[in-house]
């Protein structure tokens, strides 16, 4: 779980009916100091060192009945509303990350030079630098169109998968790209351009991999 060494007070999901399915499932606000709440390791990932995530085990944890977040049963119905939200804070966040590697990179290959010319005069360097810039606004519009309408209540599950599944790909591609443009310089994490690629990665999988964003928009257009 992500923060789960810092939170001091947690939502759990927890299955409170497990015959009823996904109305079976209900929110409950716990304090990690309860008995039965135990944190474990904090993991060693391959990015994002800034941010712990965090083994959490429970052991015949005990909630009071006024604990329960919302309506009981209504949990999976919960969490189903914020997706839409988690993903695009996702694909800002995809936006934002990608904007910083185009920067770094534009600087870098002002800079450098081989076989007597900077970088950015070869045409292959332009030439990708272009597709990146073009690609990120691109996702940059869709993602400001995206938090309009969830300022409006009207952003539906697939549109936002949409988003994080098209922004978290791009951002991906411009970390690949910008480090190829660092040479053997990108590989070295005293360069922030590798501390962005090994953190980009990540990105395709949490808030729900892009597989899964696949299958949500094509259930969107072809039903289960
Ligand atoms: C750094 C980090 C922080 C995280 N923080 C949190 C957190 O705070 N809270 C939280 O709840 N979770 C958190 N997660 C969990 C994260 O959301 C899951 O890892 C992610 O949703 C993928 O689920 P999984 O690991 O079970 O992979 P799996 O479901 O086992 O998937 C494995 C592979 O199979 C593919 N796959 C699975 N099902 C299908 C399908 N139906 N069709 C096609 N392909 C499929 C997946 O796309 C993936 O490639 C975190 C994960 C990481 C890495």
């Amino acid at each position: 779980m992500t923060n789960g060494q810092h939170a001091d007070l947690t939502v759990i999901v927890a299955k409170t009916a497990p015959k009823l399915g996904s109305k079976g499932i209900s929110l409950f606000l716990v304090d990690t100091l309860w008995p039965g709440f135990n944190k474990g390791k904090n993991l060693d990932k391959l990015g994002l060192h800034a941010s712990d995530t965090s083994e959490l085990f429970f052991t015949d944890l005990k909630v009071p009945i006024n604990s329960l977040l919302g309506e009981e049963g209504a949990g999976f119905a919960y969490l189903m509303q914020e997706l839409p939200r988690e993903r695009l804070i996702i694909a800002a966040l995809a936006i934002g990350a990608s904007e910083g590697m185009l920067n770094w990179t534009l600087d870098y290959v002002t800079q450098r030079k081989a076989f007597k010319q900077t970088l950015g005069q070869f045409q292959n360097t332009r030439f990708k630098l272009a597709e990146l810039k073009t690609s990120l606004e691109i996702n940059r519009a869709f993602v400001d169109q995206c938090i309009e309408r969830l300022k409006e209540n009207d952003l539906d599950v697939a549109t936002a998968a949409m988003a994080k599944l098209s922004t978290t790909e791009m951002q991906g591609q411009v970390a690949d790209a910008c480090l190829q443009m660092f040479g053997g310089y990108g590989y070295m994490m005293e360069y922030p351009i590798a501390r962005a690629f090994a953190d980009a990665r990540v990105q395709r999988i949490y808030g729900g991999t892009s597989e899964i964003m696949k299958e949500i928009i094509a259930r969107s257009m072809l039903g289960k």
